[in-house]
C-alpha cells in the first residue's frame, strides 16, 4: 500500500486537479447527536472518498446561528429552528474534495425528509423537516461564508491523502 501511495503521489500532484480542493461545511444537528448518528454520517463521507479537514463538537450560540441562518429570519419556523439548533451539541465538520458541495447536498437529501430519497442521510434517518439531522452548505459562496463563520483558520488542516492521487491519476 505504501509503495502504491508513493508511486501515485510522485506521478501527479493532487493539488493540480481543478476543483479537488473544494470545501463544504457539514454539521450534524442536535437530533443527529442525540440519536447517536455521528459515526454513521461521518462514515458516509469517508467512504465516498472525501477528506476530513476540520472537526469539532460545540454548543452553538444564538449569535452564530443568527449569522448562519440570517436569511431565514422572517420565516415562521425561525424561532423553533433556533431552539432546535441550540437544544444540544452539534458536530461541525469541513469536508474537502472534488465537487464536495454538490455531492454532499445529494448525499444529505431534500430539506424536507418526507421528500428525501432513501439512501440519503435525511431519507434514511428522518421524517420531519423540523428535525432533519444534518446541515450541508448549498453553494461555493455559502460554503466559504459558513466555514469562516464556524471555524478558525488554524482549526482546518491541510494534509495529503495519498489514496486520492490514484483516483485522478
Ligand atoms: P437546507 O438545510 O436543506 O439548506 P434551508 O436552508 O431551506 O434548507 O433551511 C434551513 C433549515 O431550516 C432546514 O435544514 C431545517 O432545519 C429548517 N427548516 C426549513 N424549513 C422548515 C420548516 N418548514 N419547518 C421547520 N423547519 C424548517
Amino acid at each position: 500500500l505504501l509503495s502504491g501511495c508513493h508511486r501515485a503521489a510522485g506521478r501527479r500532484s493532487l493539488s493540480s486537479v481543478p476543483g479537488v480542493r473544494e470545501r463544504t461545511l457539514i454539521a450534524i444537528k442536535p437530533d443527529g447527536v442525540q440519536r447517536r448518528l455521528v459515526g454513521q454520517i461521518i462514515q458516509r463521507f469517508e467512504q465516498r472518498g472525501f477528506k476530513l479537514v476540520g472537526l469539532k463538537m460545540l454548543q452553538v450560540s444564538d449569535d452564530l446561528l443568527s449569522q448562519h441562518y440570517g436569511q431565514l429570519r422572517t420565516k415562521p419556523f425561525y424561532p423553533g429552528l433556533l431552539q432546535y439548533m441550540t437544544s444540544g451539541p452539534v458536530v461541525a465538520m469541513v469536508w474537502e474534495g472534488y465537487k464536495v458541495i454538490e455531492s454532499s447536498r445529494m448525499m444529505v437529501g431534500h430539506t424536507n425528509p418526507a421528500e428525501a430519497q432513501p439512501g440519503t442521510v435525511r431519507g434514511d434517518f428522518s421524517i420531519h423537516v423540523s428535525r432533519n439531522v444534518v446541515h450541508a452548505s448549498d453553494s461555493v459562496e455559502g460554503a466559504q461564508r459558513e466555514i469562516q463563520l464556524w471555524f478558525k483558520g488554524k482549526e482546518l488542516l491541510n494534509w495529503e491523502c495519498c489514496d486520492h492521487a490514484s483516483t485522478f491519476g
